[in-house]
């Protein structure tokens, strides 16, 4: 990174301890990068529960050290770059995605899964909020370029998304499924 210029702001997608492990590390070696995460996501950085650490699956127990600011719905200008936060509480409930305007490239976080649905049984995960962001996720008007990257796995376009995935195609059968606690892919 250093080799790139450096590290000027991290936007966090959510809470959950595979997405943050790194931080306190990158923050030593660019102490004036700012990092930003969903306002309802904040206590999350702080508690090994809410963050999923307490499973012992990918890390110790974990809690960040450095400093962390809020961003809320809106407009945001980082570093001359124009970027939309959008809330998608479900996964977790302060989860973000983040639209970098000029460049057409929307960070989705674990807000929708590549190859389908997130994750819903995570502490404070909701089911209903998943499928409401999914929702908004769905009616997001960006340009037919717009490439999605997901929180794990591949990136693809948002267009091509919208228009296979059966959680868009079809989603009240998805959401069924959902509640029933069946996968639907
Ligand atoms: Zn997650």
């Amino acid at each position: 990174m250093k080799s790139i210029g450096g590290v000027d702001f991290v936007l966090l997608s959510h809470c959950h301890v595979d997405h943050i492990i790194g931080l306190d590390a990158l923050k030593r070696d660019y102490p004036d990068a700012k990092i930003y995460i969903g306002t309802s996501d904040l206590e999350g950085l702080y508690n090994t529960y809410i963050n999923y650490s307490f499973e012992r699956v990918i890390s110790e127990p974990f809690v960040i050290e450095c400093e962390v600011l809020p961003v809320y719905e809106g407009t945001y200008n980082l570093a001359g770059n124009s970027i939309k936060v959008i809330p998608a509480a479900g996964h977790s409930p302060g989860s973000s995605l983040y639209y970098f305007e000029d460049s057409g490239l929307l960070f989705a976080g674990d807000s929708v899964a590549f190859g389908g649905i997130p994750r819903y049984d995570l502490p404070n995960s909701s089911v209903p909020g998943i499928f409401e962001s999914l929702m908004r996720i769905k009616n997001l008007s960006l340009p037919p370029s717009a490439e999605i990257f997901f929180g794990h796995g591949e990136h693809m376009k948002y267009s091509d998304m919208i228009s296979t995935y059966k959680i868009f195609t079809e989603p009240l059968d998805f959401y069924v499924k959902l509640q029933d606690g069946t996968s639907c892919r």
